[in-house]
C-alpha cells in the first residue's frame, strides 16, 4: 500500500501509523538475515517498514530493493525503500527507478545521503542531484509515493532551524507526501519544530523518529552524526549506568518508550522507530504504544 494512503486511513480512523526502520544486514547472507529481522517485525504488525540505502556510508545499497520486495511480497507488510541521490546521475537514477519498479516497490524515501569525505556543501552544488528535493520529482513522475527526511533540530550542516524548515518545505513542494524525522531525545524539540513546520505551510504528515538507545557509544555517535541534543534525563541515565551496560540498555529502551507515549499523547501524525534491526527493541516500543 502507498504510505500516503496509510496516513490518510489512520487520520480518518483517528489512529497513528507506527513504523520501523531497518538496515540491510552486512555480509553474504544479507537477504536471509534481513528475512529473520523483518520476520520478527511482522509479528508486531507495524504499518510499514523502511529499509535504508547505504546508510552511514556503509556502501550497503544493493540489497535495499530486494529486502523491501521481500517485506512486501513474503511478509505482506508495506515497505519503503530509501534512495540517496548524492552519487546519482540521470542515467543511474533511471536504472534505479527501473530496479525499484521491477521489485514492485511503491514507496521511496528520497534522501541526499551524506557528502563523500572531503566534499563541501558548496561543491555539492555542481552535481546532478545536489539535494533530496531534486530527486523527488523524478520519483513522483515514475509513480512512487515519495517521502523525505525532516530534522527537528536542524540538519548538522544547516545553520538554523528556520532555514532547515524552509528546505523541508521544498521537498513537499517538489511532491513529497510524507516526512520522517531524524531521531531526537527531547520531545520539546519536536514540538517546537512542528510549530515551525505548520507555520511554514507544511501539511503532509510528519512521522516522529525515535531511537531506543542501548549504549553510551551509540548515543555519542548519534549526538555527533545527527546533531541530536541530550536532555538531562538521558545524561543522568548514561552517568548512572556507566558501568552497568545491561541496566543502561534497559533504561535507554524505557526512556524511548516514554518518549513514544508522550508523542502519541500529543497526537503526532505517526511514530517511526529506529530499531537497529533488533526485534526486542521494536517489541518494547510496540508494547508501550499498543499494550
Ligand atoms: P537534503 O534535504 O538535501 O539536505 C541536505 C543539506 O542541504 C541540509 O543541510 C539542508 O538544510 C540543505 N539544503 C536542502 N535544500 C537546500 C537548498 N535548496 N539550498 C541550500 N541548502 C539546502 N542516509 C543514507 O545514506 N541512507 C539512508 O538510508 C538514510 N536514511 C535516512 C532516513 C531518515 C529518516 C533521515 C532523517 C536521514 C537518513 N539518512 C540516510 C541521512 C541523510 O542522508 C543525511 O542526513 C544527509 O546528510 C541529508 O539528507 P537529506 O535527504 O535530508 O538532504
Amino acid at each position: 500500500m502507498r504510505v500516503d494512503q496509510i496516513f490518510e486511513n489512520a487520520r480518518a480512523a483517528g489512529t497513528m501509523p507506527v513504523s520501523f526502520e531497518m538496515f540491510p544486514p552486512k555480509g553474504e547472507l544479507t537477504l536471509e538475515r534481513a528475512r529473520e529481522v523483518a520476520g520478527g517485525f511482522a509479528e508486531l504488525a507495524p504499518d510499514f517498514v523502511s529499509v535504508t540505502y547505504s546508510a552511514g556510508g556503509s556502501g550497503n545499497s544493493a540489497a535495499t530493493a530486494k529486502i523491501a520486495q521481500m517485506i512486501s511480497d513474503e511478509l505482506g507488510l508495506t515497505s519503503v525503500a530509501h534512495l540517496t541521490c548524492i552519487s546519482l546521475t540521470p542515467e543511474t537514477l533511471g536504472e534505479k527507478i527501473a530496479e525499484f519498479r521491477s521489485a514492485g516497490i511503491e514507496n521511496v524515501l528520497a534522501l541526499r545521503g551524506d557528502l563523500p569525505d572531503g566534499m563541501s556543501e558548496a561543491e555539492a552544488d555542481g552535481i546532478a542531484f545536489p539535494y533530496a528535493k531534486d530527486l523527488v520529482p523524478a520519483l513522483v513522475d515514475a509513480g512512487f509515493c515519495v517521502g523525505g527526511a525532516a530534522y527537528p533540530e536542524g540538519h548538522l550542516t544547516c545553520d538554523d532551524l528556520v532555514t532547515s524548515v524552509k528546505h523541508l518545505k521544498q521537498k513537499q513542494d517538489a511532491g513529497a507526501s510524507f516526512l520522517v524525522t531524524q531521531l531526537f531525545f527531547d520531545n520539546e524539540c519536536f514540538y517546537r519544530f512542528r510549530e515551525l513546520a505548520d507555520a511554514a505551510g507544511i501539511t503532509v504528515p510528519i512521522t516522529a523518529g525515535i531511537m531506543p538507545f542501548t549504549s553510551k557509544q551509540q548515543v555519542t555517535r548519534m549526538v555527533f552524526t545527527c546533531a541530536a541534543s541530550l536532555p538531562a534525563p538521558v545524561i543522568k541515565i548514561l552517568a548512572r549506568y556507566e558501568d552497568d551496560p545491561a541496566s543502561l540498555r534497559a533504561a535507554g529502551i524505557e526512556y524511548a518508550c516514554r518518549q513514544l507515549e508522550d508523542l502519541a499523547a500529543h497526537g503526532v501524525d505517526g511514530l517511526h522507530v529506529y530499531t537497529m534491526n533488533r526485534a526486542d527493541v521494536a517489541a518494547a516500543a510496540m508494547s508501550a504504544l499498543r499494550g
